[in-house]
């Protein structure tokens, strides 16, 4: 445990080991972040995947994205997303996220929900993983919009504060989710159950923000700040985003339109 705030579990650090340790073997020049400072070094075998997915490699890749080289990528990793309702058994709102970011760009991105259908009954398949590629769209789920002329506001559930609840209540919300995850929360957008995700406060960093974006953009949806500015996702940039989170899958002029000016005061980027 690094904080109440910012727990790390013993899967938190065995998945990062595993997705690090695996692509840096096959993409030795890629620079990839993970959330957990943990070394690779001495990574047990049994960790390492090297299969790869039929599904992705028999797409045409877009033409823009063809000369890329691997030193030029960067791999934004969250290994367990959530870590704070997975401690609660909400395992449903955990994923494994992996952005992969170009020019400073997020282009490509998974999304892996280990606990999917968890409560389903035994003959449900558990887990699912949901995928895209600017280009190409995104896939392993059905795309469904949230009911219209309703506003739906989906939002953290342990990192509440009296902005993030100030800056809901000026959106008129007609009902409020709380749920844990940037993962989970951009799911619940793909899939129409909520119409705006709105996070006014720092303390979602790149790695929770890459992946979900790349899959966010794929169908059409936009993901900034709560001042309207995309993220950047270089290695360089800072990992924190300081000015919080704004994402819709439609209608995302709507909600930037009417985050109050108090709010955006009190979140420098
Ligand atoms: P949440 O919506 O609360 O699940 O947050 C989404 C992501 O941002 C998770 O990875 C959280 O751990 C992270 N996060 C948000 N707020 C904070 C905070 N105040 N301290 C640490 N991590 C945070
Ligand atoms: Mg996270
Ligand atoms: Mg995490």
């Amino acid at each position: 445990q690094t904080g109440a705030n910012d727990l790390q579990t013993k899967a938190d650090r065995l998945v990062q080991m595993s997705i690090c340790a695996s692509l840096a073997r096959k993409f030795p020049k890629v620079t990839i972040i993970g959330e957990e400072e943990l070394s690779t070094d001495e990574v047990t075998e049994e960790l390492i995947e090297d299969g790869h997915c039929e599904e992705i490699l028999k797409r045409t890749c877009p033409a823009q994205y063809t000369g890329i080289k691997e030193e030029e990528l960067v791999i934004w990793v969250d290994p367990l997303d959530g870590t704070k309702e997975y401690t609660e058994g909400l395992l449903d709102h955990v994923t494994v996220l992996i952005g992969i970011a170009y020019g400073g760009k997020a282009i490509a991105g998974v999304i892996n929900q280990p606990y999917y259908n968890y409560e389903a009954g035994a003959d449900a398949v558990l887990g699912r993983t949901i995928w895209g590629v600017l280009g190409i769209g995104a896939f392993g789920f059905q795309l469904t919009e949230a009911p219209a002329g309703k506003h739906i506001i989906i939002t953290t559930r342990s990192h509440s504060s009296t902005l993030v609840n100030d800056c809901i209540s000026a959106l008129n919300p007609d009902s409020v989710i709380r749920v844990g995850g940037a993962g989970n929360k951009v799911i619940q957008l793909i899939e129409g159950k909520a119409s705006a995700y709105v996070f006014a406060s720092p303390g979602c960093k790149k790695w929770d923000t890459c992946a979900p974006e790349a899959i966010l953009h794929a169908v059409g949806g936009k993901i900034t700040d709560i001042h309207g500015n995309s993220f950047q996702y270089n290695k360089e940039v800072k990992h924190m985003n300081s000015a919080g989170v704004l994402a819709t899958l439609r209608n995302y002029d709507y909600y930037a339109s009417r985050i109050p000016n108090t709010v955006k005061q009190s979140l420098v980027p």
